[in-house]
């Protein structure tokens, strides 16, 4: 039987260093790190999520800025917002809630973003950085996803890696973190062949997918770590719904070494994530240390 990897303990935990360090800042250098979150139009979990953020970065003591554009937003009025912000002194990370409504350009938007800024390490000059081995922000989820392995796993060095999906958002930062660990990283997608096979060598299986329990126990290494990105929506019987992930989570445990439940997994770890990136942005910015716990 599997150890459950606690996201929510681990985040908790990352919570209170982060906001001990930000009473800090403030008392000695006056600084109060800044988050913005930028919403374009009306889409419900990207309210839900812009909520969750701007709620945890205010608990945390952070000055939080909220811009709300209409789904219509002309490209030129959104790019003049993400300048503007990129530009304020009091704003030390900028989160555009992705994906934007049709008809406007995500790579026009992350172009107006000072890299500096770019909390969710998606400009080409951060994901640069970060296949360079000089990373600074790194995307959030996989930053989350490498301090549970460090935690619960500790030295990860020459063991074999899969990471089954390749977004910008997270495949591909947690290949590249993983490789920086010195896994041997194997990287899958949709068009891999005998997926199974790949997925049974693994000791280190992570999958973000967005498939409903898709990767089944019998494709997992007997002790593997199993790391579960996926948040699926599904019916749970009279019209209600819940969340699971993209590992068939109650026949893996049963396999598995350690695994991620979804919920109170990887998801705990992501908005504490980037609220310890906005942290990293506002002391690179104001030229003030890091404490090494951080
Ligand atoms: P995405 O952009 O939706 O891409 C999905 C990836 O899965 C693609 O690379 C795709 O391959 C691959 N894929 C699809 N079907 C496959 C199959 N049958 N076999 C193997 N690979 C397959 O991915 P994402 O944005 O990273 O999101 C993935 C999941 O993670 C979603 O459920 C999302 O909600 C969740 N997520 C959670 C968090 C969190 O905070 N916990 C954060 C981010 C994402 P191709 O490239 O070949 O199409």
């Amino acid at each position: 039987m599997a150890t459950v990897i606690d996201g929510k303990a681990s985040a908790a935990r990352l919570r209170e260093k982060i906001a001990a360090y930000t009473a800090e800042l403030k008392a000695k250098h006056g600084l109060v790190p800044g988050l913005a979150t930028v919403l374009v139009g009306k889409d419900p979990a990207s309210e839900v999520y812009v909520k969750n953020k701007r709620k945890t970065a205010e608990a945390i003591g952070f000055k939080s800025v909220h811009v709300e554009l209409p789904a219509d937003v002309a490209q030129a009025e959104l790019v003049a917002q993400v300048k503007a912000l990129s530009t304020d002194p009091t704003v030390h990370g900028i989160l555009v809630q992705l994906p934007l409504p049709k008809g406007l350009d995500e790579n026009a938007v992350l172009d107006a973003l000072d890299p500096a800024k770019d909390v969710d390490a998606l400009t080409p000059y951060n994901a640069g950085l970060l296949m360079s081995g000089r990373a600074h922000l790194v995307s959030c989820t996989p930053a989350g996803v490498m301090l549970l392995l460090k935690e619960y796993v500790g030295d990860i060095a020459g063991k074999d890696a899969l990471v089954i999906g390749r977004s910008l958002l997270f495949g591909k930062p947690a290949a590249q973190l993983l490789l920086a660990a010195n896994c041997t990283v194997t990287m899958a997608h949709s068009r891999s062949k005998d997926l199974p096979a790949i997925a049974r060598r693994a000791d280190i299986l992570v999958a973000a997918i967005g498939k409903p329990e898709f990767v089944k126990a019998d494709w997992i290494k007997p002790g593997a770590t199993v790391i579960d990105v996926g948040i699926n929506r599904v019916e749970a019987g009279e019209g209600k719904y819940k969340l699971v992930g993209d590992i068939d989570y109650d026949a893996a445990k049963e396999v598995a070494g350690a695994i991620t439940p979804v919920p109170g997994g990887v998801g705990a770890m992501t908005i504490i994530c980037l609220m310890h990136n906005t942290l990293i942005a506002a002391c690179a910015q104001n030229k003030l240390p890091l404490p090494s716990s951080l």
